[in-house]
């Protein structure tokens, strides 16, 4: 079946039924049916545009003609795997690597994010010869029986276990809105030295799942001088954040003047394609070098073509331009709807990864969790698409392609008016 000839949507939802484990909800609440996308935005069986702020992996737009020009292109010419030599695999990593400061020069290639972070756990075990893990509360690292383990947003969610592992170690969210300008970094290092030794820590450069959450300044440097005193490798977590969605910097982390011992990247890599990455050092790719490390699609060919039309767009589109003067665009906005609604307690984000906290009342800080949910389907009944994060559900997340234009940001504000001031 065709995109021209849309089965009907109670047919698809009865074979979802049929076919799908119950573990996987419908986005939005209601289920769209969607036949096709073009850059911002999806189109429905229906007709209907959506604008689509909430696709961080659609970096550089949905069916983006670079994009799909390079697959079809490399797939009719030759696609291996990593255990052959073709330029597509070492220019992808070389390019990738100008992007990172030294000495992240050492490319793995895997096919998502929780591959990516999976493997940067065993890199540093077995460089660190420590077993045991720091993530923040409210994290989410992937799907995997190990980063389960490693997400406090899945093992204290519906279904999890509640406490962590004992070799998980979990510190707080370095939330300045609802917990107060407060040293986390110390709390931080104090949980990091009674673990110790440790192998790692997992982090975010901005949270996501823990609420859209910039890291404070100063944060991460301490943070991961903490790590390096109990022995532990720094490891970014990049697959939400990375690839110039925050504007300034190619990478969130560099805003903190850090270098991290490892970097992993995924989500947006393959705008769609499934790809992922892990950097590290030489000195540290060495200590991984005993076990042989084999993906078998990670690094082939057409997927090394992708990646390189992904940077090539982002860089001759001036997309990270973009994602800053939106930003600024869709901040100044908030802000002035926050003067408006006391509902919007706290505004923040760096570039096109944006997120604005509903609270009942500014004082208590209690989370506006239900009228959030509802904010986001009057939001989808005027065809924009959010969505929801952060523990108690209550922040709406803008992590848009970054192709979005003005007007989109303006509509986006206006919509977000009239719904709030219709019906909140
Ligand atoms: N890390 C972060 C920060 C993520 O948001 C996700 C996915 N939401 C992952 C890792 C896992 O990536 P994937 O779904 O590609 O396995």
């Amino acid at each position: 079946m065709t995109s021209d000839t849309p089965t009907p949507l109670d047919e698809l939802l009865r074979l979802r039924e049929a076919h799908l484990g119950k573990a996987l909800s419908i986005a939005h609440g209601k289920p769209l049916h969607i036949t096709h996308g073009s850059m911002q935005y999806l189109y429905a069986a229906d007709g209907t545009r959506y604008l689509d702020l909430v696709n961080n992996v659609s970096h550089v737009g949905h069916s983006n003609p670079r994009v799909t020009h390079a697959c079809a292109h490399q797939m009719g010419l030759l696609n291996t795997n990593t255990r052959y030599v073709y330029e597509g695999l070492t220019e992808y990593l070389g390019r990738i690597a100008d992007t990172l400061p030294e000495p992240l020069s050492v490319g793995f290639l895997v096919n998502s994010g929780s591959e990516a972070n999976e493997l940067a756990v065993r890199i540093a075990r077995a460089h660190t010869g420590a077993h045991d893990m720091v993530v923040v509360e409210g994290a989410y690292h992937g799907h995997t029986g190990m980063l389960i383990e490693l997400s406090p947003y899945k093992f204290r969610g519906p279904g999890g276990k509640g406490e962590p592992e004992p070799w998980v170690h979990v510190t707080p969210i370095p939330d300045t809105y609802r917990g107060g300008e407060r040293d986390y970094a110390a709390e931080m290092g104090e949980i990091v030295t009674n673990a110790a030794p440790i192998a790692g820590f997992l982090v975010e450069s901005m949270l996501s799942c823990a609420g859209q959450i910039p890291l404070p300044p100063d944060y991460l440097s301490s943070a991961f001088e903490h790590v390096r005193a109990a022995g532990g490798l720094c490891i970014a977590d990049e697959v939400q954040v990375g690839f110039g969605r925050v504007g300034s910097y190619m990478w969130a982390f560099e805003e903190h003047g850090v270098v991290p011992d490892i970097v992993v990247m995924g989500k947006p890599m393959g705008n769609g394609h499934p790809m992922a990455a892990v950097f590290t050092t030489p000195e540290i790719a060495a200590s991984f070098e005993e076990m042989e490390f084999f993906s078998t699609f990670g690094g082939n060919p057409v997927s090394c073509a992708i990646g390189m039309a992904v940077l090539d767009t982002i860089e001759e589109d001036g997309l990270m331009q973009r994602a800053t003067e939106l930003g600024e665009r869709f901040m100044v906005g908030l802000r002035e709807l926050q003067e408006r609604y006391s509902i919007i307690g706290d505004v923040r984000g760096r570039g096109l990864f944006l997120g604005f906290e509903l609270v009942r009342d500014r004082e208590t800080q209690e989370p506006a969790t239900h009228e959030a949910a509802r904010l986001v389907d009057e939001m989808c009944a005027r065809n924009v698409l959010l969505s929801t994060d952060g523990p108690h559900h209550n922040v709406i997340k803008i992590k848009p392609p970054m192709v979005l234009s003005k007007g989109d940001v303006d509509t986006t504000l206006s919509l977000l008016n009239e719904s709030l001031s219709q019906s909140l």
